[in-house]
């Protein structure tokens, strides 16, 4: 979708912090962090909301949750905690609606979220 500010990053046509990138996702660090470590993982792939995922993308999403941990562990966050979120739609603080997994760490990270 050219209008997405995430496929236009995956298609480079917007600069990007990128830690990671296969055939399938791009991780980068997201531009406004709320933590030392605060990555996005994201589906090459246009997929709005996690309401659109389907059954044929639960290996996608499979390999973006793998992806956080490694994220996670390679920035020596494994042990020590780190927390990773979807957000879907307005009143949870959607506002990039091309799915996106945040990978979270570095600080206490207090719970319930706000
Ligand atoms: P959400 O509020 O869950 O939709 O998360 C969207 C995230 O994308 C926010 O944490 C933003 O800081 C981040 N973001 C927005 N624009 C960019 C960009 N150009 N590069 C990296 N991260 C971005
Ligand atoms: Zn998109």
């Amino acid at each position: 979708m050219t209008n997405c500010l995430f496929c236009r990053i995956v298609q480079k046509e917007i600069p990007a912090s990128v830690v990671y990138e296969d055939d399938d996702l791009v991780v980068f660090n997201d531009i406004n962090p709320q933590a030392p470590l605060h990555a996005l993982v994201i589906p090459k792939r246009h997929i709005a909301t996690l309401n659109d995922v389907q059954g044929a993308d639960e290996a996608l999403v499979g390999k973006m949750v793998r992806r956080a941990a490694a994220v996670a562990r390679e920035k020596g966050y494994a042990d020590s905690g780190f927390r990773t979120v979807f957000n879907t739609n307005a009143q949870a603080g959607q506002t990039v609606f091309h799915i996106h997994l945040h990978v979270l760490a570095g600080r206490g990270l207090t719970w319930p979220p706000g």
